[in-house]
């Protein structure tokens, strides 16, 4: 009988630990970057937490200028394949949002947007690789190189 009432209370402590990991295994973690006029984004780093499952980005563009002369987005890419992204997206022109279609080497894209507008994309922390380095960028025609950043998981 002693042993039995000892022995609850211990599995009442792991089904316990068991339920938090359960809450913890799924975790969206929200970004914000801010595009502008002067062809700028808000910052140059982002930074993710290691235990995110799934990450939100939402840009906004705070400018008044419209998309099809100051269109701004944000792609997610390894570092290496950011140049010749860029080659395919001016390829793929304003319609396609000058983003590569069903391109693999995109881990994750907004559309394009004009002054006042913002949307998001969210991609899951599972498609990043440890030891590669992550860039994004807004892939309108002359913009990538003031508009990049780096994704940082800490
Ligand atoms: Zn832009």
């Amino acid at each position: 009988m002693r042993c039995s009432s000892l022995l609850r209370p211990t599995a009442l402590v792991l089904l316990g630990t068991l339920a938090g990991a359960g809450a913890a295994s799924a975790k969206t973690c929200e970004l914000k970057i801010d595009g502008t006029d002067a062809m700028q984004y808000s910052t140059k780093e982002l930074v993710v937490a290691k235990d995110c499952t799934d990450v939100t980005v939402t840009l906004k563009h705070t400018g008044k200028l419209p998309k099809a002369s100051m269109g701004h987005n944000w792609i997610l890419a390894a570092e290496a394949d950011v140049q010749p992204l860029l080659g395919v997206a001016m390829g793929a022109g304003l319609a396609a949002d000058y983003t590569p279609k069903d391109d693999k080497r995109v881990i994750a894209h907004t559309k394009l947007v004009g002054g006042g507008e913002e949307t998001s994309t969210t991609f899951k922390m599972a498609d990043l690789k440890a030891g590669t380095k992550y860039k994004y960028f807004c892939s309108f025609p002359g913009h990538a190189g003031l508009m990049t950043g780096v994704l940082t998981v800490k």
